[in-house]
């Protein structure tokens, strides 16, 4: 699993995360919601490694499992390497190249791997993003607001394609977002930051949802 405990995080004296205690189990589909500034995106960075827990202001517990991902908001890619590189970029393995074919053609991306990150749409290149991720078979999968840019259409293709991935491969997942509605549709619980602790704790329940209206007003009011 992946576990914080008691996690501080301050940033000049400000504290961001302030004890904060959460745990993705292997294989569980978690949302984290919180307004803008909240600290969604520290915490991921904590559990990415990308930020210094040895630094000062940082102290708690940080467990993460031997192999994670990360998929961002803007897509990262590197413009000088074509899509399948960026894919398999980093990737030790012979099938390398294999592998990063599968992978886009798991993200709907077939005949795309030799294109230029710069002639995708927004979409495609979140999705090439995605397949960078899954490539590297994680266990834990962080995903910081991967469809915030998209259009209505393609971000509801984007939550059946991740819903998809998730049932087939089951890594486990920590998804932030802004959308209470995309929480409350994807994820087995939906976490509250506020404050710098995790507030509420949801478990919607059984998949498809029909009627979270009752629970989604729960949440709004938890978010202020
Ligand atoms: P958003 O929804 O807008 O993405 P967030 O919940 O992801 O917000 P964070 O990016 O985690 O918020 O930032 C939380 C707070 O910590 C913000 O006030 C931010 O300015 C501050 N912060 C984050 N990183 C740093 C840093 N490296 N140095 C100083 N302050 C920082
Ligand atoms: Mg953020």
């Amino acid at each position: 699993p992946a576990h914080v405990a008691g996690l501080v995080r301050d940033f000049g004296g400000r504290r961001v995360l302030d004890g904060l205690d959460l745990t993705v189990a292997p294989g569980e589909f978690v949302a984290l919601l919180g307004r803008s500034g909240s600290g969604k995106s520290t915490l991921l960075r904590v559990l990415a490694g990308l930020d210094d827990t040895a630094a000062e202001g940082v102290s708690g517990t940080v467990e993460v499992p031997g192999s994670l991902a990360v998929a961002f908001q803007e897509p990262r890619l590197l413009p000088w390497r074509s899509v399948r590189d960026n894919v398999r970029l980093g990737l030790h393995r012979d099938d390398a190249i294999e592998a990063a074919g599968r992978a886009l053609d798991e993200v709907g991306l077939t005949g795309r791997a030799d294109a230029w990150p710069l002639t995708l749409s927004g979409g495609e290149a979140q999705r090439a993003s995605l397949a960078r991720a899954l490539v590297r078979e994680p266990e834990l999968l962080l995903l910081d607001e991967p469809f915030g840019a998209l259009d209505a259409l393609t971000r509801i293709a984007m939550h059946d394609l991740v819903l998809d991935l998730w049932t087939r491969h089951r890594p486990g997942i920590l998804l932030v977002t802004h959308d209470v509605d995309e929480a409350l549709a994807l994820a087995d619980r939906v976490v509250v930051l506020d404050g710098g602790r995790i507030v509420a704790d949801h478990a919607p329940g059984p998949r498809p949802r029909h009627d979270t209206s009752a629970l989604r007003a729960t949440v709004l009011a938890e978010l202020g």
